[in-house]
């Protein structure tokens, strides 16, 4: 079941279906690339999840996701959402 990548006891006792992984009752999708950098990933088998949202997909669709890790969103003047990644790098590597 495990693998190197996943941590311990992140997905545990979570089962590959149809829909997607079900861990605790909840259905997850898989990371989409956009959430590639992400430091909430977790592996599981051969694909990557959400601990923090179970739809990516839908996340990203209304705008930056605001539990990433690798960029961060910020609303300028006009109301559009900006995203700043040397800010969450920087965060990121402070460990905020
Ligand atoms: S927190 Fe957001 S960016 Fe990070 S893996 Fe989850 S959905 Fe993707």
């Amino acid at each position: 079941m495990a693998n190197g990548n996943v941590k311990a006891g992140s997905f545990e006792g979570a089962v590959k279906t149809p829909e997607g992984l079900s861990f605790k009752g909840v259905i997850l999708q898989p990371v989409i690339d956009k959430c590639e950098g992400c430091e909430r990933m977790v592996a599981f088998e051969d694909e990557k999840f959400c601990p923090s949202y179970p739809q990516p997909a839908r996340k990203w669709a209304l705008g930056v996701c605001n539990f990433a890790t690798h960029v961060r969103a910020q609303v300028d003047t006009q109301g559009k959402v900006k995203i700043n990644p040397l800010k969450a790098s920087k965060r990121a590597a402070r460990g905020r």
